[in-house]
């Protein structure tokens, strides 16, 4: 029916409003979301990698404080021998007797330490020279040793495998060397769960403490001193800010990505049922004028015909005759829209009862057809009926069936033109019996074919605002052949016609007694 879309201007309108008013705002609002955590998140990982970074630079002077306390310790008994001014024999052989576990002890006197770099280790110098030939690889470390006066008398030492002792220590350093403090980071960040590796030239691993978690935010620092040509890596493990912000990031995104998808899918939902009840609005708008001119056409020309006999101004028989069949035909025109009104109401309430019996098909057929041939033959149309001589039975409701097919030749004869002949044709089917009523009229489009079954459709075409209707016909055909079990097919071409066949289930097919057992209502 005109009307049964909304307008496209109103929709358009409501699509801005809506789309504009409620989903761009909620999208704008989640992509903002999204680049906050990100930057939050970005901001996070900057800071644990700066953190890492200084880490592992601490780790670098934790080792060089490791090797300052081995070598204290090992060189002390030489040192006190020193102070004392013993003789360098005596200092020599006690630096000889502390292998511990370096190798190669040597005393170095006072005129060869020019050769020898330097490195401050807590306010104290720490000697170290890199080995060649036998040594290669090796590294000279020690401490000055002094005289009774405090004068610098020489250096005792060792030779070390710088990576060797890397390695050995690499627990007690990332243990007890590295700073706890709790004010770095927030206090959330421990130095006791960090990870640490340690590299020798060209990323071969020495050694490695905890497996670390994120390795976007690892930095690797360059060892010095005799530790020259290592480097130590710092990460995060599983506990670290960095990694708890990239878990928290991605559950964040999915969860506000949800959010603004749940939202335009509510929009979307909202607009198309606000659209559908501004066009239910519209609709039972555009009904109730469709069933007010319906009403008021026959019984107009009712009280025409009556006034007019009443007041006898009739000239002849023929004439009153005439106006007698106008009477008869507008007060079937008026019984068949009341009785669609009514029946339509009851399906839509579940109230329509159907009397199920075994019904004669053909004697609905011949009864119906009967009684609209005298429309049929007034409006000039050819009638053609292809009916058996006999047919099965079908369980139904015989008034019920006899409304479908009224309804359908209705419409055969409401949307026909200048070519002027509706068929009538019955025939059983495998396990069914099926009744067509056929016209040559506008036809319907393809794409319109289940259209008209829904209630209060009615078609734009040209006819539609010469031919009144209430869209119910073809919505209630198909709910009471639906109710007997059956359904409704149509074959149509615009400009050619259509066929419009009932199929009915024969009386005893599992169909019909599954319809008779449905209590009878249209629902
Ligand atoms: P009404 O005839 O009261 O409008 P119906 O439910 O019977 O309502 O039909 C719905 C619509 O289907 C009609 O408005 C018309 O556009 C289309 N239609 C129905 N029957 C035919 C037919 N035989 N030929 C062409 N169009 C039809």
């Amino acid at each position: 029916m005109p009307g049964t879309r909304l307008s496209p201007l109103i929709s358009r309108r409501l699509v801005t409003i809506i789309g504009l008013g409620v989903a761009l705002p909620a999208l704008v609002l989640a992509g903002l979301g999204i680049y906050l955590t990100l930057r939050i998140a970005r901001a996070v990982e900057d800071e644990s990698a700066r953190y890492n970074s200084y880490m592992a630079l601490q780790v670098g002077e934790a080792f060089e404080q490791e090797l300052m306390s081995v070598l204290r310790r090992s060189i002390s008994r030489a040192e006190n021998l020193s102070r004392t001014g013993a003789d360098p024999v005596a200092v020599r052989a006690a630096i000889e007797s502390e292998t511990g576990e370096f190798q190669g002890a040597s005393l170095v006197p006072l005129d060869e330490l020019d050769g020898f770099s330097l490195l401050i280790v807590e306010s104290q110098p720490l000697l170290f020279a890199p080995g060649e030939g036998d040594r290669r690889g090796q590294y000279f470390v020690g401490l000055l040793l002094r005289g009774p006066d405090g004068q610098v008398t020489g250096a005792g030492g060792w030779w070390m495998e710088p990576r060797a002792f890397l390695v050995r220590h690499l627990p007690a350093v990332t243990q007890d060397r590295l700073p706890a403090n709790p004010r770095l980071y927030g206090g959330f960040e421990s130095t006791r769960k960090l990870s640490v590796t340690l590299f020798a030239g060209f990323g071969q691993v020495l050694a490695q403490v905890r497996d670390p978690e994120n390795l976007r935010t690892a930095r690797t620092e360059p060892l010095a001193g005799p530790f020259e040509g290592c480097a130590v890596r710092v990460a995060a493990t599983s506990n670290a800010p960095a990694v708890w912000t990239t878990r928290f990031v991605s559950v964040e995104i999915t969860f506000i990505a949800l959010m603004g998808m749940a939202i335009v899918l509510a929009t979307a939902f909202g607009l198309r049922y606000t659209i559908r009840q501004l066009e239910l609005a519209q609709i039972k708008a555009g009904f109730v004028s469709n069933v007010t001119h319906e009403l008021k056409t026959p019984i107009a020309l009712i009280r025409l015909a009556v006034e007019t006999l009443e007041l006898r101004r009739v000239g002849s028989p023929e004439e009153s005759e005439r106006f007698l069949r106008s009477i008869g035909r507008e007060t079937l025109r008026l019984q068949q829209l009341v009785d669609n009104i009514l029946d339509f109401a009851r399906l839509e309430a579940g109230q329509r009862m159907f009397r199920f019996e075994d019904v004669d098909l053909l004697a609905v057929v011949h009864e119906t057809v009967e009684s609209f041939r005298p429309r049929l033959e007034h409006q000039g149309f050819r009638l053609g009926l292809d009916l058996p001589p006999s047919l099965p039975a079908v369980r139904g409701d015989a008034a019920a069936l006899s409304h479908c097919l009224l309804n359908l030749l209705d419409n055969a004869l409401k949307y026909s033109r200048t070519l002027r002949e509706v068929g009538v044709a019955a025939e059983a089917r495998d396990g069914a019996v099926a009744i067509s009523v056929t016209d040559r009229g506008i036809g319907i489009a393809p794409g319109d074919q289940r259209r008209v079954f829904e209630k209060f459709v009615r078609l734009e075409t040209g006819l539609v605002h010469d031919v009144k209707g209430a869209g119910l016909g073809l919505s209630l055909v198909d709910q009471i052949i639906r109710a007997h079990g059956g359904h409704v097919e149509l074959e149509s071409r615009p400009g050619e016609g259509s066929t419009f066949t009932l199929v009915l289930p024969r009386a005893g097919g599992a169909e019909a007694s599954q319809a008779d057992s449905r209590q009878r209502t249209g629902s």
